[in-house]
């Protein structure tokens, strides 16, 4: 089962938060239809949109965007909150590049000129927002140095997505490492240390491996959510000018729109878009 685990070490001045998401991320990839280099890149993205998510309270939630200048993908876009649950994409799902040193080239596809940007969506409409600019290719860097430049949390980040020989997500896992308010010499000096290694194993393995005093504090089922509908979808069109919409529906005789979340596909036939259009 895929899951979020939260926890403490270190006399609750390390706060850790981990991923294992496999089949989450393996569903999204499908319904994107993604070749490796995306379904990696996005695999990663997701689990880390998922780990931000877990520090949210319950009716929270976080959306992660990249707009890169230089990237094979252009557009990183994905949300989570504290429950587990997920969604995203990419605009381009189809990006093939060689290999590397025979490895999947992830750098180029993320590209290093761009912006992260994160917002945190509370309560009654409030929101808080903050942008860094994209520091390398390397998605797990750009986190580090949102927490770091954000929220001024020294912050150590690893995530790692594997693909099966056809390309199959064979494991996603990631975690974040955080000093909390307290931390003295001797904890940067332990982080500093640690062997961040593998992300061979169960995430909760992996993380007890790297600390003996690891106390957990909740378990998350993580699971692929979209919350959209054909009435979500009538809005939207809604929104566009009237002109538009008769344009459309004259040409094609019906109105075609698509999540890009999760692929589902909402038809409106004439009458439906003329029902709209009185509407308004
Ligand atoms: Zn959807």
């Amino acid at each position: 089962m895929d899951y979020l685990v939260r926890g403490m070490a270190r006399n609750d001045k390390v706060r850790i938060i981990g991923c294992d998401c496999k089949n989450t991320i393996s569903l999204i990839c499908k319904k994107h239809e993604t070749y490796p280099v995306s379904t990696i890149a996005l695999g990663r993205f997701l689990c880390l949109t998922l780990m931000m998510g877990a520090m949210l309270k319950d009716s929270q939630t976080i959306t992660c965007l990249i707009n890169s200048e230089n990237g094979e993908i252009k557009t990183f876009f994905a949300q989570a909150n504290a429950k587990g649950e997920v969604r995203g994409f990419v605009n381009n799902p189809y990006v093939d590049l060689p290999l590397v040193d025979g490895k999947w080239d992830i750098e180029s596809a993320v590209g290093n000129k761009g912006i992260l940007s994160v917002i945190k969506n509370f309560e009654e409409d409030k929101s808080f927002s903050s942008q860094v600019t994209l520091k390398s290719g390397d998605l797990a860097d750009n986190f580090a140095s949102y927490f770091y430049e954000s929220e001024q949390i020294p912050t150590i980040v690893n995530v790692g997505v594997e693909l099966d020989k056809e390309g199959n997500v064979k494991s996603a896992r990631g975690y974040f490492i955080q000093l909390m308010t307290g931390y003295d010499e001797e904890d940067i000096e332990f982080l500093e240390k640690l062997s961040l290694g593998t992300l061979d194993e169960d995430i909760d393995k992996v993380i007890s491996g790297m600390f003996d005093d690891f106390k957990r504090l909740e378990n998350v089922p993580v699971r692929f959510v979209c919350d959209c509908s054909k009435e979500k979808f009538a809005k939207g069109l809604k929104s566009l000018k009237k002109q538009q919409l008769k344009e459309i529906v004259e040409e094609e005789g019906q109105i075609e729109t698509m999540c890009n979340f999760c692929s589902e596909k909402y038809l409106f036939s004439k009458e439906e878009v003329e029902k709209i259009i009185e509407e308004e």
